[in-house]
């Protein structure tokens, strides 16, 4: 590494160029991203006329590219599955709700992890609980027990005090 580098040799400067970028990816990156908006408009007329000129070879290209990158992204995919269900799990939490055997997009209050009828936190699938299908937004997120409480209020016309108060207070805002 204490190698003394000789600048008037072209391969060995190259090297050390090379190297450089390798160890400092984020400096090239801001380097690049810089150069770029700098000099947007003439990169683009360049690249413009240079894919004018070469119009079969660029299309082969972009094939290529697309190729690879399928390739890549099934990597991708593969390697961090668990992130993206996890990812993927939270956000169909967040954003759908499945009535009668049938998916809907709503969007849900944000889920902390905490039961809103007990206050307790929820070790497992929390329940988004809604009332009025009219309104699917209007909803509670609730532990399996107090899930199972209020469902059978509604279904026995039994009044939970702080269900109805909370109702009232979603409904209302
Ligand atoms: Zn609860």
């Amino acid at each position: 590494m204490t190698k003394k580098i000789n600048w008037r040799n072209p391969e060995e400067a190259k090297e050390y160029y090379a190297s450089w970028r390798l160890q400092n990816p984020e400096k090239v990156r801001a380097y690049n991203r810089k150069h770029y908006l700098e000099n947007k408009a003439k990169i683009i007329a360049r690249s413009k006329k240079y894919h004018e000129s070469h119009g079969e070879k660029t299309k082969e290209w972009s094939k290529r590219y697309r190729e690879k990158n399928r390739e890549a992204r099934r990597r991708y995919v593969e390697t961090h599955r668990e992130e993206i269900t996890v990812y993927g799990k939270e956000y169909s939490r967040q954003h759908y709700l499945t009535v009668g055997g049938k998916r809907f997009r709503v969007n849900k209050r944000i889920y902390y992890g905490v039961c809103e009828m007990h206050g307790g936190l929820i070790e497992k699938r929390p329940r988004w609980h809604h009332w009025n299908n009219e309104h699917l937004e209007w909803g509670l997120w609730l532990c399996y027990w107090c899930h199972n409480a209020v469902e059978a209020s509604e279904q026995k016309g039994i009044v939970i005090p702080l269900y109805s108060k909370l109702k009232e207070l979603i409904e209302s805002s």
